[in-house]
């Protein structure tokens, strides 16, 4: 089990109950997805998915960041 949903995948994804299975259904297109109990295939889904999953998977997933810039809040 991991702690709480605090992935930012959940962001695009809903963890829905249908006939007592958790599924998850995607924000973008309403994709019902079998949730396995890790977020790898929703993390797959936004991937293969069209232009705006593909936006939002590089807007949320973990980034190596080569040069950071430090920004003034
Ligand atoms: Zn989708």
């Amino acid at each position: 089990m991991e702690n709480k949903k605090s992935s930012a995948v959940w962001k695009l994804f809903n963890q829905v109950k249908v006939d007592g299975k958790e599924v998850t259904v995607c924000c973008l297109c309403k994709a019902v997805t079998p949730y396995l109990g890790n977020k790898r295939n929703l993390w797959f889904h936004l991937e293969r998915g069209d232009a705006k999953h593909k936006e939002e998977y590089a807007a949320l997933k973990p980034q190596k960041q080569p040069a950071p810039k430090r920004r003034r809040t």
